[in-house]
């Protein structure tokens, strides 16, 4: 077994390139080869948010604490809670966030393809969408 204590990870602020706003994110674990899962725990700022995104092999979302906002493309974006778990199937273009006004921590799970790695990065939401009226 491996036990990596709290005080052995850094928060990092999440690339400007991939996310709007400020955003923290706590490492979990990356499991190594043959396991293949990701897991994080992402903090989200007032009006922050990832870009829209897709996960090769899906991604788990847990809120933890505060209130965010989730869009699926093409759907209405959702208000998420504490306690609330997403599941987001592969290839589903979709972003996630802080509401404007609230906080919101989820833990963040998906498993690594090899060839496609956990995530596929593009382009930053707009206000408009962010804010439900796209
Ligand atoms: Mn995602």
């Amino acid at each position: 077994m491996k036990l990596t204590r709290a005080r052995e990870v850094a928060t990092v602020t999440a690339p400007a390139s991939y996310f709007t706003g400020t955003v923290y994110q706590v490492p979990i674990v990356t499991a190594p080869d043959p396991a293949r899962v990701n897991a994080a725990s992402v903090t989200f700022t007032p009006g922050a948010r990832t870009n829209w995104h897709t996960h090769p092999l899906g991604q788990t979302l847990h809120v933890v604490s505060g209130t965010g906002w989730f869009q699926t493309e093409g759907e209405a974006r959702i208000e998420i809670h504490a306690g609330d778990t997403i599941f987001i199937p592969p290839g589903e273009r979709h972003w996630h966030g802080a509401t404007a006004t609230q906080m919101m921590t989820h833990i963040a799970i998906h498993e690594r393809d090899p060839a496609a790695g956990h995530i596929t990065w593009q382009e930053p939401v707009s206000e408009k969408d962010y804010l439900g009226e796209g």
